[in-house]
């Protein structure tokens, strides 16, 4: 919706969002009803929710990182009791190598302008995904140097891992998928081919682990599943509001013009004109108010029919606009054929001009007009008033004055302006 100037109302009813916003709201609904059992939107879709998504998740790494590695640590303890011969081991791997390289990362993510601002969502997903894996690959590092008969027992290391990246991290389904059978590989590997593992444990401990894999994804699917149900329903809703606000919008815009001519109406008019009148009264200003009647127009609908007296009024509107407009001036259909203008700062002179000029312009518009009796063409009447608005003028007297001075010109024989200045 365009509104040139405060004198120029030029609506375009049809136009409402703009075509990125209305695209992307009609993408929402379809993807809402058609649904995204691959839990993937199209394109451009999905690139919105991936970069609407990503500060939140960066803060959720963050925090849910810096407690994995506390409990990465705390398994120490379970090392010390499990594989005490693998224990120093176990403290370089986890407190040595890993810890730091995670606390770097992790400083990274907070800090970093790279990973807080320009990196893509998907590759911080990836990193997590890593880092994930780089623990699991500790553990069978630990698991790969230990000849302890409760080595076996180690294995559920596994599931906490994977718990922890599909539920607690929450990576991204699909990534989940590839980071839970990479997990799922290591495990199986550390059973078959490290020595040592007893044979009636191999189902139990992989059942365990392989479940664990199957359970956490299934809530991790059905947790992202609802993230972005939620995320389409919200802009959805934020779609349907500025639908709302825009047809409001559209609706208040409408009030306030005339249809035929599309300038201003007379509430408009007189609301703004108002405001206008206490502007100047306040800077004790000149203000003037212009009125515009079309002459023997009634005889002019009568020969040559409604609709081409509405195309003559068209055009007496957008003479008077083009005269207003270039003079900062507020412009209205006032009535039938009756035009008004408010003009702020015109001193007399330019006033007597203005109203000259806008005659004139009626008049070489050169609309046959045969039965009028006052010329061949179209004419108007024009009756101005102005003043310096003082405590001692209101903006009812000055108006009443412009339509005073408009009666005079119509029985002075009309086609002609009568001004009036004080
Ligand atoms: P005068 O020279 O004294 O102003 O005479 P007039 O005929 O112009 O004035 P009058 O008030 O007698 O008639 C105004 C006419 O304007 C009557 C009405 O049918 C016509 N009119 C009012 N609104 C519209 C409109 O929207 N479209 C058309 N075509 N005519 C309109
Ligand atoms: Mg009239
Ligand atoms: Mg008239």
């Amino acid at each position: 919706m365009t509104i040139a100037s405060p004198s120029m109302p030029e609506i375009e009813l049809a136009a409402s969002a703009p075509a990125g916003d209305q695209a992307h709201v009609a993408l929402v609904r379809g993807t809402l009803s058609s649904g995204f059992p691959w839990l993937l939107f199209p394109a451009a879709l999905e690139q919105r929710f991936l970069t609407a998504q990503h500060e939140i998740r960066r803060q959720h790494f963050l925090i849910s990182g810096l407690l994995a590695l506390l409990v990465f640590n705390g398994f120490l303890y379970a090392d010390y009791l499990m594989v005490p011969d693998a224990f120093e081991l176990a403290v370089k791997l986890r407190v040595g190598i890993f810890t730091p390289t995670a606390l770097l990362l992790l400083y990274l993510f907070w800090r970093s302008p790279f990973f807080t601002q320009s990196v893509a969502p998907l590759t911080v997903e990836l990193v997590c995904m890593t880092a994930g894996l780089v623990a699991a690959v500790c553990l069978a590092f630990i698991l790969s140097s230990t000849v302890s008969p409760y080595a076996h027992l180690y294995h559920v290391g596994f599931m906490v891992v994977i718990m922890y990246g599909n539920v607690v991290m929450r990576l991204r389904f699909w990534y989940a998928v590839v980071y839970s059978l990479a997990l799922t590989a290591i495990h199986v590997a550390g059973v078959f081919m490290l020595p040592g593992f007893p044979e009636r444990m191999i189902v139990p401990i992989m059942s365990l682990v392989t479940s664990t894999a199957a359970f956490t994804l299934t809530a991790c699917y059905v947790l992202e599943r609802d993230e972005r149900r939620r995320y389409l329903m919200t802009e959805r809703e934020r779609g349907l509001i500025y639908e709302l606000s825009d047809a409001q919008e559209r609706l208040r815009e409408s009030s306030r013009v005339d249809d035929l001519t599309t300038l201003y109406n007379r509430r408009h008019f007189q609301e703004q004109a108002q405001q206008m009148w206490q502007r100047a009264q306040f800077d004790r200003s000149a203000m003037a108010i212009l009125m515009l009647d079309v002459d023997h127009f009634k005889k002019f609908n009568d020969r040559y029919g409604h609709p081409a007296g509405d195309t003559c009024l068209k055009k007496v509107a957008a003479v008077i606009r083009a005269a207003i407009t270039r003079h900062s001036g507020l412009v209205a259909r006032y009535g039938g054929e009756e035009f008004i203008a408010a003009l702020p700062g015109l001193n007399p002179d330019q006033l007597h001009a203005l109203a000259a000029e806008i005659g004139q312009a009626v008049e070489d518009l050169g609309i046959e007009h045969d039965a009028s009796t006052t010329a061949a063409v179209v004419t108007a009447s024009i009756g101005a008033a102005s003043c310096v608005a003082s405590p001692k003028w209101t903006f009812e007297k000055l108006l009443n004055a412009a339509d005073e001075a408009l009666y005079h010109a119509k029985h002075e024989g009309r086609n002609r302006a009568v001004v009036q200045s004080w």
